[in-house]
């Protein structure tokens, strides 16, 4: 069969039509879409600011399919940031925070939830630290479809509630992030199962967050940025930004393709450890308390299941990846609320990274630099402590 619009295994390369309701291929591989479309800026100008702007750019076919809250094209806003080395780096930030569920994950829902209404599927599953769940849980509610989302324990209360506002049914497992993967994974293995809505797996969320290169580059004047930081535990942002700059690339739309930094959670730096010797990690990681819940829990992942896709899409960047301590994260997360942005910790992991790169002295003083809050700070307010409770009035 031939490739071209379909899906077919990383693995083994068996294809498969884009209409059928895989997640995976049979040889227990992952699945990629090969898509060919063309963007006519002069088509995408004359529509809405939304994700959906893009339209040709969706591997999804049917119009009335779509599920969208007209999501997407939050601004990309530049932030002073002082550091020795890095006078005149310009540092751009894209407030994925302010999505309709609260993060970015929105992008890869909208996207993935559309194919799934096009399939007819009624009942999907999905497995998240938290924001995925929302976003899934949310777009399956607006599409009339049944979901049941799989969540460790220790995920953040104000999550738990709103997947559970959405009216899915979730599924508290204990033990970290894989646990919650195994589980899943398990009931897949079942009679019958549901379809897998899983974010890390499923190649149509891949092609949902693409929408964040498109929307950077079309508000920097159609132009790629020098860098991306980009948080990363299973790198679905990671690698739909990878995706879309290249094929915008491929269209002659931008003509060179930024370095992309993968910014990791010390504890949790699988992509370190596998490019090592090639990039700076900040120290060997080993997380001392597991048990209790990681301040970055959006990306405390410690096997990345496209791990060597994320790899290979640094290398061709030319980009690396960095990790950065609880402290780091603080500082950022300080910074951010001090400049008026309300964001989750994990949010605060793009702009760490950033700052630890422009002080790492790296880059070209004048660089282009593009980071991304992720995460609303309402999805962990209350979780965390509030420390300063003692200069309460008398
Ligand atoms: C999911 C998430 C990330 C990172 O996503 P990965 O796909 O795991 O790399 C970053 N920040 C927030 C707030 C998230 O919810
Ligand atoms: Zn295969």
């Amino acid at each position: 069969m031939e490739r071209k619009n379909s899906l077919y295994c990383n693995t083994c390369g068996t294809v498969y039509p884009l209409d059928s309701p895989r997640w995976q291929c049979s040889c227990g591989g992952l699945l990629q879409i090969d898509w060919h479309y063309t963007l006519d800026l002069g088509r995408v100008s004359d529509r809405r600011f939304t994700m959906w702007r893009y339209r040709e750019a969706y591997p999804v076919s049917d119009d009335a399919a779509i599920v969208s809250f007209r999501e997407g094209f939050p601004p990309l806003l530049r932030m002073p940031v002082q550091g020795t080395q890095g006078e005149g780096a310009e540092i751009y930030i894209k407030q994925d925070h302010l999505f309709q569920s609260g993060s970015y994950k929105d992008r890869g829902a909208s996207v993935l939830l559309s194919k799934v209404r096009e399939l007819g599927i009624t009942y999907v599953v999905e497995d998240s630290s938290g924001n995925a769940g929302c976003a899934i849980a949310s777009y399956a509610a607006a599409a009339g479809i049944r979901s049941d989302i799989y969540v460790p324990a220790t995920a953040p209360p104000p999550k738990i509630a709103q997947i559970q506002a959405y009216g899915a049914h979730t599924v508290s497992v204990p033990g970290n992030r894989d646990a919650v993967a195994e589980a899943v994974a398990a009931y897949l293995t079942k009679n019958n199962p549901p379809y897998y809505a899983g974010h890390a797996w499923n190649p149509f969320f891949l092609h949902g967050t693409k929408s964040f290169a498109f929307e950077v580059c079309e508000q920097l004047g159609w132009r790629a940025p020098d860098t991306v930081c980009i948080p990363t535990g299973n790198g679905t942002l990671l690698l739909g930004a990878s995706l879309g700059f290249s094929e915008l690339m491929e269209q002659g739309i931008i003509s060179s393709l930024p370095k992309l930094i993968a910014v990791q959670y010390e504890g949790y730096t699988p992509l370190i450890t596998a490019m090592e010797g090639e990039t700076t990690s900040s120290r060997p990681s080993t997380r001392l308390s597991p048990s209790s819940p990681p301040l970055a829990d959006g990306i405390a992942i410690s096997n990345p299941i496209r791990k060597d896709d994320i790899v290979k899409a640094l290398h061709e960047s030319g980009g690396g990846a960095v990790a950065v301590t609880d402290e780091e994260i603080e500082e950022a997360l300080a910074t951010a609320g001090l400049h008026g942005f309300f964001i989750e910790p994990t949010a605060a992991v793009g702009l760490a990274g950033a700052k630890r790169y422009i002080r790492g002295g790296v880059g070209r003083k004048d660089e282009v630099i593009v980071t991304v809050f992720t995460g609303h700070g309402l999805k962990s307010a209350g979780h965390r402590a509030v420390s300063s409770c003692n200069s309460a009035h008398q």
